[in-house]
């Protein structure tokens, strides 16, 4: 169950932009040098990336399949009309963690948990949703959370 964050959010908003992001910069860094992804693997077991068009391209061709065979075997569309793998955990999941198709693995796996990202505060509900799935989320919202208790942010 998420922690609730939202006294936390709500003074995230009125901080500057440009703040907001380097502060969630700062303990993606630092944070991310605590935990190893290969021990956690929560993400892709559990959540898995949207595909666009040049996702599956890319992923095709990495398995020298024609995109169609690709979408075939490995893809559904969900509720939202996204492509998403048929089943999770990811296909491309090993047991020891590790990604089979790392180099060309879609955008959004590239991009999670999207705390690097610019303009953090347009996704501040997206990183109360993340903390569900990743360790590394829940412990820059806790820090975040100590700052502002201690009226430092
Ligand atoms: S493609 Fe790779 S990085 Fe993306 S969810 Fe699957 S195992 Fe994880
Ligand atoms: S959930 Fe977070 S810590 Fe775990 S593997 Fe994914 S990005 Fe890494």
């Amino acid at each position: 169950m998420e922690k609730d964050f939202s006294g936390l959010i709500k003074k995230l908003r009125k901080i500057n932009t440009k703040k907001l992001d380097d502060l969630f910069l700062e303990f993606h860094i630092s944070e991310f040098e605590k935990i190893d992804c290969l021990s956690c693997g929560k993400c892709c077991s559990g959540l898995g990336p949207r595909l666009s068009e040049t996702d599956i391209d890319r992923l095709a061709s990495h398995l020298k399949l024609k995109s169609s065979v690709f979408i075939k075997d490995y893809l559904r569309i969900d509720e939202d009309k996204d492509f998403v793998f048929k089943s999770m955990p990811c296909p491309f999941l090993m047991e020891d963690n590790f990604c089979i198709v790392y180099k060309s693995r879609p955008k959004a796996c590239r991009e999670y948990p999207h705390t690097n990202q610019k303009n953090m505060r347009s996704i501040l509900d997206l990183c109360v949703k993340n903390t569900e799935t990743c360790p590394v989320v829940e412990n820059i919202l806790q820090k975040m959370e100590k700052l502002n208790n201690e009226n430092k942010l």
